[in-house]
């Protein structure tokens, strides 16, 4: 993400501004304070102008209109240093420590509402106005925070929060501790994504907890543009930039974990909609076994994993687990001894001993290009995030063939699939049914709460979808499912599961592909006889209470097998067109 960004976006339009205005071209740190250059601060007049607005020279301490301080709080005063003192018509006169500071100058006028006009006071005299408008609690906080970096300020409030904190923070009003709550509470309570979205008169919190969207107290509208420009700040984003959209990332620590969050912006038609993704490496389970995987599809994993060269795949929609699959896969791979890079979009968790690459596509490093750098690094283990494209699909491949292993995701709603995308991507057949050992697809289930598990009978709607060849796992039509209890809030579900569907490439798959004409029916009645679809992999699971029958259904409906008869293991893995 790039830090810094030119200051020639505008909160108010920037009547005018001057080229020759040294502060013009200034560059202004985001997250920072740029620092006004000598020639800025020796200013004689009783004005100088900035971006065409005359910035008033006050020669002291002015008085000050209880009204116009209080419409910042002392954290905000204090981090911007910054003390609004008086009206003049619809603005605000603002004294700043560095009038020259256009990013917080347009945080200024954001959060006060209204056009900000900008003076200055000798710098001895800053400290004192401080004081004397928010106390000595403001001018200690701004004492502590000194020259520290955005981030630096933001690890340090939040490195140790416990709960105790958190009820302190409730009961301090301001913006900076509501959106502080607002990403601590989805910390807590395993939120994978907060979406904060405005409408003609709301500001909408969601959380979404194991797959679902759940409504959070909604923050009044009023604080929509102040709560979004706190965001972005923290993110290292522009709030002076409000109609294109944006992307961020805030590290902090919580509880004496790191955890990142991916912050993205996307103008509506009523304001900025934000999400962050919190990347709690804690809570996410880098573990096959965790995630569900049966220890058959855990052993072929395991053989995988162990060999010398050759691709392994995995496969499924965007959030059906893939990332994390690898990442586990990654983690159990690490060795000292063996060098394992990876060229990724984005990087969502940091893997320890791993060389990451996250791709750039403004600076030109995408999937192809990083990837053929990765080749001259000399790895013995390459994970590629996503084949998108024929030009990386024929890089990755060739880097199988060359003694490397590589890993990579597909977007194919079945294993078999895989294949027939990559010959369409023009790969050459006969390489690539010499380099492709095996493909994983995967689906992810919400998981029935084991604190209040029963049994139940699977109700008629969704018997009727169950085949003939399923229904023994289900003895006399009873299946489970989570009667909701304190540890699940009632939902009867808590954490996900993984259906999977491991394909091992045979040597008669191998001719197939080599072929070039390898349709999925094709490839799957030449599959292994333990091969089991991704449908009854999660069927099984439901059979021994671990999720349910619907959960099941729902997740692999887009992989829904044509039944043929005499396919034993019920699977023929062609999607009906
Ligand atoms: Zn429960």
């Amino acid at each position: 993400m790039d830090s810094t960004s030119p200051a020639t976006t505008l909160t108010q339009p920037a009547t005018g501004a001057s080229p020759q205005d040294p502060l013009i071209s200034a560059p202004t740190a985001v997250n920072g304070h740029a620092p006004a250059t000598p020639s800025t601060i020796a200013a004689t007049p009783s004005t100088t102008p900035v971006r065409g607005r005359a910035v008033i020279e006050l020669t002291e301490k002015p008085s000050i209109d209880g009204v116009a301080a209080r419409l910042l709080t002392p954290e905000q005063a204090s981090r911007l240093k910054a003390v609004p003192y008086a009206f003049d018509g619809r603005r605000v006169l603002v004294v700043m420590a560095d009038p020259a500071d256009t990013a917080a100058a347009d945080e200024l006028s954001v959060l006060a509402g209204r056009p900000i006009r900008r003076a200055r006071l000798p710098e001895d005299q800053f400290e004192e106005l401080l004081r004397s408008a928010y106390g000595a609690t403001a001018t200690q906080m701004a004492q502590r925070l000194g020259g520290a970096e955005e981030e630096d300020e933001l690890l340090a409030n939040l490195t140790a929060v416990d709960a105790q904190d958190v009820h302190r923070m409730a009961e301090e009003p301001s913006v900076v501790n509501l959106v502080n709550l607002i990403i601590l509470e989805a910390v807590k309570s395993r939120t994978s994504d907060v979406h904060i979205e405005p409408f003609d008169r709301s500001l909408v919190v969601k959380y979404r907890i194991d797959g679902d969207l759940k409504p959070q107290t909604s923050p009044p509208k009023a604080l929509q543009a102040a709560i979004t420009s706190r965001i972005k700040i923290m993110a290292g984003m522009d709030i002076a930039e409000r109609y294109v959209p944006q992307d961020g990332h805030i590290t902090l620590r919580f509880e004496n974990r790191k955890v990142d969050i991916r912050v993205s912006t996307v103008p509506t038609i009523y304001g900025e909609s934000v999400v962050m993704r919190i990347l709690d490496k804690q809570s996410v389970q880098l573990d096959l076994q965790a995630l569900g995987m049966s220890d058959a599809d855990r052993a072929e994993m395991d053989r995988l994993l162990a060999m010398p060269h050759g691709m392994v795949l995995v496969t499924g929609p965007t959030g059906s687990g893939k990332t994390t699959t690898l990442y586990a896969a990654l983690t159990k791979l690490y060795d000292p001894t063996l060098k394992i890079i990876t060229v990724e979009d984005p990087v969502e968790y940091e893997l320890g001993g791993i060389n990451q690459i996250p791709v750039n596509p403004d600076r030109g490093l995408e999937f192809a290009t990083g990837l053929r750098s990765i080749l001259r690094q000399d790895p013995d283990v390459i994970m590629v995030g996503e084949i998108r494209d024929g030009e990386t699909a024929e890089i990755a491949v060739r880097a199988a063939l060359t003694g490397h292993l590589v890993l990579s995701t597909l977007h194919t709603n079945d294993a078999a699939s895989a294949i027939g995308r990559l010959l369409d991507m023009s790969v050459e057949p006969f390489l690539l049914a010499s380099v492709v050992e095996g493909v994983l697809a995967q689906r992810l289930g919400r998981r029935i709460c084991q604190s209040c598990v029963q049994p139940m009978e699977i109700p008629e709607a969704l018997r009727h979808r169950i085949l003939a060849t399923e229904a023994p796992l289900f003895p006399g039509g009873r299946a489970f499912k989570g009667a909701g209890c304190d540890k699940c809030d009632g939902s009867g579900y808590r954490g996900r599961i993984g259906y999977y569907e491991m394909l091992t490439v045979t040597p008669a798959m191998r001719q197939l592909i080599a072929g070039g004409k390898s349709t999925s029916a094709d490839l799957l009645a030449h599959a292994a006889p333990t091969h089991i679809s991704m449908r009854r992999d999660g069927l099984l699971k439901a059979s021994k209470g671990l999720t349910t029958v619907e959960e099941v259904l729902r997740a692999t409906q887009d992989s829904e097998v044509m039944m043929s008869p005499g396919n034993k293991s019920g699977v023929a893995g062609v999607k009906p067109a």
